[in-house]
């Protein structure tokens, strides 16, 4: 079983430089972000930018390199104009991510903001369609991440992922990526082999094969009962 373990790493000074920080603490994967997270506009990349990152991957040989999408972006906006603004900002993520020759964009699918979840799914729905239309023929996948919880916020459970996978217009362009930390806080009990393969078996269920592309584990607090909301 080859090592397939990595860290976020920061792109500051440079996209490539990700990739240099993950070799120096031992990764064989890293996770980015494609521009700076807690701001909407970011210059292009330039001719330079792709030539660099591809240069540092192959002299890395980082064995793969997964994007994290901006934490601003909420797909499932009720307001015409934020939601207009999330589709066109992920959009641009999933240009740079196919210029860079990455394979997925992780995002959290979204807050309905008290509209209802059966809004809120429509509303993450039209979004994919929207831009997978816009991006039509790109090889990057849109990975979606279950969420701890909490609030309006969708993705909780496998059903609810389960949801937005069976309504999309082009599902082979969209996955899962599976955030052990949300798990446990949102309820799954992965502490114990019967809860790990409880929870596989429902994602298993749930999921299209082959639609979940990574397993990460974020923060993890493993106090139990998780906390309602956490
Ligand atoms: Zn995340």
């Amino acid at each position: 079983m080859p090592d397939l373990l990595g860290a976020h790493m920061s792109i500051a000074g440079g996209v490539y430089r990700a990739l240099e920080r993950g070799l120096e603490v031992g990764c064989s994967v890293v996770q980015i972000f494609l521009k700076n997270q807690l701001q909407w506009a970011a210059a292009p990349y330039s001719e330079e930018d792709i030539r660099r990152f591809r240069d540092a991957w192959k002299a890395t040989r980082m064995r793969a390199v997964f994007a994290h999408s901006s934490y601003l972006i909420n797909l499932a906006a009720p307001a015409e104009a934020e939601w207009k603004r999330a589709v066109a900002a992920f959009q641009d993520e999933l240009e740079r991510a196919e210029a860079l020759g990455l394979p997925f964009v992780i995002i959290h699918p979204g807050s309905h903001r008290g509209e209802g979840l059966d809004q809120g799914i429509s509303r993450i729905v039209a979004a994919l369609d929207e831009v997978t239309a816009r991006t039509r023929g790109y090889r990057v996948m849109v990975l979606l991440e279950n969420t701890a919880g909490g609030g309006a916020t969708i993705g909780r459970t496998f059903e609810e992922l389960a949801l937005l996978l069976r309504a999309v217009k082009v599902p082979e362009r969209v996955g899962v990526c599976l955030d052990t930390c949300h798990l446990f806080a949102a309820g799954y009990d992965l502490r114990k082999p019967e809860g790990y393969d409880a929870a596989m078996q429902s994602c298993a269920r749930h999921s299209a094969p082959g639609s979940i592309a990574t397993k990460r584990s974020a923060r993890a607090s493993w106090a139990w009962p998780p906390s309602a909301g956490s």
